[in-house]
């Protein structure tokens, strides 16, 4: 009752504050921003929806006040929510962008947008202009800009185009002392003059300078050897002593360091043809010079789904029919070449799709072509999709076979706690039989997909999470996996970001000094730690996490 009561007179506070929008603080309106697609369940103090960025301003500068007499008060931002790792969840308020959900501006080069616009409805706009912003990810139609920018997305066409962070050109930010600022790429010169700016923007530049400056080399050789990431904070991208961009730090900082308000995308001319290649694997160790031969034929897209996806998907057929839009019989007969194989030798271990692009369908052809006739070396199944149809059921296995695996859970949630880890793809052949070695401990039940061009990889399994063991299970395998990438010079988490789930493993990745700078930084945008605490640093420890597993769903 006291809680109940502490909040509803922080709701009125903040609408005496100046605060526009709607602020929800009855349970039921709550209840939604308990979850994301995360494991994890938090119930928040409040909701509140800002109309504008005006809203934002005042908002963040009546937590900042309050803050002191209140430690317990914070503002995490929420997009689509649908995110993996947890990082929209939170105990104190959470600030659901929905509303900031305007299209400033779309041309053929550039997208100016509130984080609340769906990425689907970007896409709409910029498709008009024969464009597209290329680090959407699979859950395209489902998630918001804002959320992209806050765990750096990413997705197929990465392996060619980069991670969001690639993207993102301009953002407008409010930060802790509750004023909006502008951050783009600076030149030495420009740098120099922001950081003669009197007050919080001026401080933010001279102290991030320096910071960057004093470990200029340690902290360049602290970026993982890999071709994305979206753990920590991104130190290593911001300053190369010729621009400094701050867009670059921002991006996958979860919101921990400001709330955006606006995004400045560049966007791209997409190539028109595309070809499928489709590669069956049986034996892993040829993987790597696999990889190697398939990318020196520059795929635009390069992924993989494993056995257990087909076996997944061929249990719940019915439903893949659904996705497909096909008839049940037409598809059932597509797939006969497939059965043909497992008869005469049992499920590959991996499906491999490399997609090859051109201006023309000629160009996309010869580049296909060529690619299939390398590979003949390798002596193994491979197959050319001659029209875009026959390329879709690979495409859809790919792509819907998470949402599938999810539907059909039962009593079991598919966990992504391992979800999202990345090694060096030419150390894949070693790391694959540790990898399989370690989840073979467990016996569960998990499907592998993922980006193999990159070394990319999600792990789903189906965790039973009102039992205590499984949760064990979740906090035992997370270290082994995060232990085992690691020693392979890996990264957690490619594009789902640390929230919740990885938060805790950081300092362990980073090691010391980079973790500490990673405090510095925070510490530098958030000295009252405002935003979204507990995510990237001052996290909360393993039982904390394990506690709030969620039981009820
Ligand atoms: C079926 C499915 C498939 C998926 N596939 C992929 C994939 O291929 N690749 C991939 O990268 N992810 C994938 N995801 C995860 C998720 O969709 C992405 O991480 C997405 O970018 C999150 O967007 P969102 O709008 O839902 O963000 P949210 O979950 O709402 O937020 C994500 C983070 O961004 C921060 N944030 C949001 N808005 C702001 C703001 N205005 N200012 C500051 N910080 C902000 C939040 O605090 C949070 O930390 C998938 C999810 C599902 C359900």
């Amino acid at each position: 009752m006291y809680v109940m009561e502490t909040n509803i007179k922080t709701a009125s506070n903040i609408r005496n504050a100046g605060f526009e929008g709607e602020i929800l603080t009855d349970e039921k309106s709550l209840v939604p921003y308990e979850n994301d697609t995360s494991l994890f369940e938090l119930r928040p103090a409040l909701a509140v929806k800002p109309k504008s960025a005006e809203d934002v301003k005042k908002l963040v500068a009546f937590i900042s006040e309050k803050k002191d007499a209140n430690p317990n008060l914070s503002l995490t931002a929420r997009a689509a929510g649908t995110g993996m790792a947890g990082g929209a969840l939170n105990d104190s308020i959470i600030v659901d962008v929905a509303n900031l959900n305007h299209i400033r501006s779309v041309s053929a080069e550039r997208a100016v947008v509130e984080p609340g616009v769906f990425y689907r409805d970007m896409d709409t706009e910029t498709r008009k202009q024969g464009v597209i912003m290329p680090s959407f990810p699979a859950s395209r139609n489902l998630c918001a800009v804002g959320g992209m920018v806050g765990t750096n997305a990413s997705g197929e066409m990465t392996l060619t185009y980069g991670s969001t962070e690639n993207w993102v050109k301009r953002l407008k930010v409010v930060l802790s002392d509750g004023n909006e600022y502008e951050f783009g790429a600076l030149t030495a010169d420009e740098l120099e003059k922001k950081k003669k700016i009197k007050g919080f923007e001026g401080e933010i530049y001279r102290r991030m300078h320096e910071l960057l400056e004093k470990d200029y080399d340690i902290i360049k050789r602290a970026k993982p050897k890999v071709t994305k990431n979206s753990t920590g904070y991104a130190l290593w991208n911001i300053w190369d002593r010729k621009t400094f961009d701050l867009t670059k730090l921002f991006t996958g900082s979860e919101g921990t360091l400001g709330l955006f308000t606006e995004i400045e995308f560049a966007l791209i001319k997409p190539k028109e043809h595309r070809k499928l290649i489709v590669i069956f694997l049986r034996d892993l160790k040829i993987l790597s010079t696999l990889i190697g031969k398939v990318l020196s034929h520059k795929p635009e897209t390069f992924e993989t789904y494993d056995d257990r996806v087909i076996q997944f998907i061929l249990r719940f057929f019915p439903d893949f029919v659904r996705v497909m839009k096909t008839g049940l019989i037409k598809l059932g007969l597509s797939f006969i070449p497939e059965v043909i194989m497992v008869l005469k030798g049992g499920f590959p271990k991996l499906v491999l799709l490399a997609e090859f692009t051109g201006s023309t369908e000629e160009e996309a052809s010869q580049k296909a072509q060529a690619a299939f006739e390398d590979l003949k070396q390798f002596n193994l199944q491979v197959e050319i999709m001659q029209t875009p149809k026959e390329a879709e059921r690979f495409w859809t296995m790919r792509h819907e076979s998470f949402n599938i695996l999810r539907k059909h859970s039962g009593k079991n949630k598919t966990s992504p706690f391992i979800d999202d880890i990345i090694v060096n793809p030419a150390k894949l052949p070693e790391f694959m039989p540790r990898l399989d070695k370690v989840m073979a401990e467990y016996k569960l039940t998990y499907t592998i997909q993922g980006h193999i061009g990159d070394g990319n990889f999600h792990i789903f399994p189906l965790m039973n999470l009102h039992n205590a063991r499984d949760r064990d299970i979740v906090m035992e395998l997370s270290q082994k996996v995060f232990d085992l990438v690691f020693e392979f010079g890996g990264s957690m988490s490619a594009e789902h970001n640390d929230g919740l789930v990885r938060t805790a493993y950081l300092r362990q990745m980073y090691g010391e000094k980079i973790y500490h700078l990673f405090e510095e930084t925070k510490n530098i945008f958030d000295p009252k730690n405002i935003f979204n605490p507990g995510k990237k640093v001052y996290g909360h420890d393993l039982a904390y996490i394990k506690e709030h597993i969620d039981k009820v769903y």
